[in-house]
């Protein structure tokens, strides 16, 4: 519900009271200019999570915004998310505010991505929104002794943001014209046992819509199983609010 008109944004938080969790904002960093990491804290023994879902966050009177956590525990009542701060609309804009000590309501934890625990190896596609997911799905793959592989397409100003939280990942420059153009060559050009190998992961695609779709498009072209790729676009070209 990316955007509803204010009375029923109110009416919204009374009827799903009990999806909605009192938190408060513990710590922030900025790890680059535009690129916040920010800790709430609050009593989240009663939500549910498991890695891959999202949460969502009223940004203002009227519009709601979805995020993903890079770290959430229910016990310790902490969630960490990684917002990349593009300036390009309110839920960039109300991150960017975001300080010690703010209040809010974390809502959720919902949604359909979800690690998939069975597979060995996890092929990870994102650009700068998806490092959240990032994190979360590389701490799994690391505690169950998994595999995986991260290709994310970044503006050539943010390259070094998977360092900033210690990701090991293939970059490509991303570009306006061209979703995706980098990374399905980057794709192609995956041969031999390395293709071989990698071509039974499961594929996680995440970012711009147009390129998950272009990057789908590839993979199923070269013999990848649909049912073996998860897309979630978190962003369009054009459009508010996924
Ligand atoms: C399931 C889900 C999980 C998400 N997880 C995260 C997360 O963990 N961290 C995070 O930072 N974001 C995440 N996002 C994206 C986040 O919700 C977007 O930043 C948001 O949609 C943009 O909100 P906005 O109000 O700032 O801009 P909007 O009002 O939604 O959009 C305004 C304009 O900005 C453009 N735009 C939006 N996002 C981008 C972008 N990334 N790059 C370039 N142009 C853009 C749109 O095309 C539109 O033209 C997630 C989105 C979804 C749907």
């Amino acid at each position: 519900m990316p955007s509803l008109p204010k009375w029923i944004a109110n009416g919204t938080e009374v009827l799903f009271r009990s999806m909605m969790h009192p938190v408060e904002v513990s710590q922030i960093e900025y790890l680059d200019d535009e690129l916040k990491r920010v800790r709430f804290a609050g009593d989240l023994r009663s939500t549910s999570y498991a890695p891959g879902q999202v949460i969502e966050f009223r940004v203002n009177d009227t519009e709601f915004r979805h995020y993903t956590p890079a770290y959430y525990d229910q016990e310790e009542g902490i969630c960490d998310v990684l917002f990349f701060l593009h300036d390009y609309g309110p839920g960039s804009q109300w991150a960017d505010t975001l300080k010690s000590g703010d209040t809010t309501k974390l809502m959720g934890p919902g949604g359909k991505m979800r690690f998939q625990s069975e597979h060995q190896h996890h092929f990870i596609f994102g650009d700068e929104s998806s490092l959240g997911l990032c994190t979360m799905l590389k701490s799994e793959v690391n505690e169950q002794q998994r595999e995986y592989l991260c290709l994310l397409e970044l503006d050539e100003a943010h390259q070094h943001w998977p360092e900033l939280v210690n990701l090991q990942a293939d970059v490509v420059t991303k570009s306006d014209q061209h979703p995706a153009r980098e990374a399905v060559r980057w794709i192609q050009e995956m041969q031999g046992r390395l293709w071989d190998t990698w071509q039974q992961a499961v594929f996680y695609l995440t970012g711009r819509a147009q390129s998950i779709q272009a990057v789908r498009r590839r993979l199923i072209e070269r013999g990848v199983g649909a049912k073996k790729i998860i897309t979630f676009p978190y962003w369009a070209d054009g459009k508010k609010g996924l």
